[in-house]
């Protein structure tokens, strides 16, 4: 006879919209499986938006850990990177180490109130200290990365290698990979200049990531048969932990959006002719670097919907000035019904997923590459920070469906409005976007059928399912 117990499984994602969203998708997804009770745990600010992320349907619990957010410096119910401005993100990052007490006694009052019904925890990398709550209560404990196998594999090297042996030059190979080679503007800069734990920031980054191989496993968000090499370096670096890749783990959109303007302006427009352009929730260019990119896209004679932010050093909050863009370009390109820009938050899955979109002048950022990719949209990568430097290059290099524009967001990295026109107009008109746009069909039907019934994705969440769930404690 089959068993009816109800398994387990908490989620605890760090609080950042890139992290919230493929959390929630993995939730919900293992809460459609039968016996399947699952809870996502956060903050109660990030408790409101996982609901508002979550179909309406849905049967995913939300569960609230205790948080002051003055506590640690915060402004009143901002616990997130999208509401955060840039100089918090550490603190943010910081505080969240105060929330293992409460986390702890949520999972043993878990434990209690059922002590036959499996559980399991899986938790963001960033909450490397989860691994340690589990070991204590015998839980099985996964980390989820939502970024990709290559990127993750990386960014893993680096910190495992650090301090990392530059020399004179500007460029290196990973010590364990010698055929990947970065430069030095790939590479974040706590980690060329941070090189000791009296930094906190690097210490608390250096923390987490010391826990990552103490886990029982990790999921990650991407698909075997389309960053094949990627998964292969995420097993090495895992220290031979298992790797399940069971994505892409997409958003659904919930509500139709055909009323939207930006939709509607879209809708005006040719097949494949409108260049999107964004840099995700929590990054933004330099002031003189928006201007350049103005000009630029102004040159290119190319129709363009911009997710416009404040350049860096000022607050997202405080509104948008004119004087940041060229005079008068954001009316020109209204009035040409060549351009629109958007300020705040943009319908993303709905712009790559409409046909007049061509391509997408992305940070790169791991949820904005698959959302793009599964649409068939090839990307223009202006990576800024973290793994989206090896995110682009592995998708120039590797796949085909990226060309690099621009990179970093520091004064060091210039762009000029040339260099702009010039891409844009080779993606956009020229053969080589032609060529970009068949790979990137190409691989979004590798994308959607790993996800699609009996797919290698859904494969991965059955085997992931059944390991986690299948004992009540994890390894010793
Ligand atoms: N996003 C959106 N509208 C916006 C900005 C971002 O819907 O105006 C969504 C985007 O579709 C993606 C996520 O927010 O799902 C951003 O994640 P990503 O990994 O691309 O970048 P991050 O913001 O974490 O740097």
């Amino acid at each position: 006879t089959t068993t009816t117990t109800t398994k387990r499984v908490l989620l605890f994602p760090f609080m950042a919209q890139g992290h919230l969203i493929p959390f929630s998708q993995l939730a919900h997804l293992i809460s459609l499986r039968n016996n399947h009770s699952v809870t996502l745990v956060n903050t109660p600010s990030n408790i409101l938006t996982l609901r508002s992320i979550l179909p309406s349907s849905s049967t995913v619990r939300l569960s609230s850990l205790p948080f002051n957010p003055s506590d640690h410096g915060l402004p009143p119910g901002q616990e997130s990177t999208d509401s955060l401005p840039f100089h918090l993100f550490f603190p943010l990052f910081l505080s969240t180490e105060s929330l293992r007490p409460a986390f702890t006694r949520f999972v043993s009052d878990a434990l209690s109130s059922d002590p036959t019904s499996p559980l399991s925890i899986i938790a963001d990398p960033f909450l490397g200290w989860t691994v340690d709550v589990a070991k204590d209560l015998g839980v099985f404990h996964a980390f989820f990365l939502t970024s990709g196998a290559w990127g993750s594999a990386v960014f893993l090297s680096l910190w495992t290698h650090h301090p990392l042996p530059w020399s004179d030059s500007d460029d290196l190979a990973l010590p364990n990979r010698p055929n990947v080679r970065l430069r030095r503007s790939q590479v974040t800069p706590l980690l060329l200049h941070g090189d000791d734990d009296d930094n906190p920031e690097f210490a608390f980054f250096h923390r987490q990531i010391a826990q990552f191989c103490k886990s029982d496993g990790v999921i990650v968000n991407t698909a075997e048969g389309f960053e094949r090499s990627g998964v292969e370096f995420l097993k090495e670096e895992s220290g031979g932990m298992p790797v399940w890749a069971v994505g892409p783990l997409l958003r659904v959109p919930s509500t139709p959006l055909s009323d939207d303007t930006h939709i509607g302006w879209l809708a005006g427009h040719p097949p494949a002719s409108v260049l999107y352009v964004s840099f995700g929730s929590m990054n933004t260019i330099s002031a003189s670097q928006m201007v350049e990119l103005a000009m630029g896209l102004e040159a290119s004679g190319t129709a363009f919907v911009w997710v416009i932010r404040p350049p860096i050093g000022f607050d997202f909050k405080v509104g948008f000035r004119e004087e940041w863009l060229p005079e008068g370009f954001e009316e020109r390109m209204r009035e040409q019904n060549r351009g629109v820009l958007i300020h705040g938050w943009a319908p993303q899955m709905e712009i790559l997923s409409h046909a007049s979109t061509g391509a997408f002048l992305s940070h790169c950022g791991w949820n904005s590459v698959l959302e793009s990719l599964c649409n068939g949209v090839p990307i223009v990568g202006w990576p800024i920070a973290g793994e989206q430097f090896y995110n682009s290059t592995m998708m120039v290099e590797e796949i085909g469906v990226c060309v690099e524009i621009a990179r970093g967001n520091g004064n060091e990295s210039v762009v000029c409005r040339e260099d702009v026109e010039r891409i844009v107009r080779s993606v956009m008109m020229g053969g080589e976007g032609e060529e970009m746009r068949r790979k990137a069909r190409e691989v979004g039907e590798v994308l959607r059928a790993a996800v699609g019934e009996g797919g290698a994705s859904v494969r991965a969440m059955d085997d992931f399912l059944r390991t986690a769930l299948s004992t009540m404690a994890g390894k010793d």
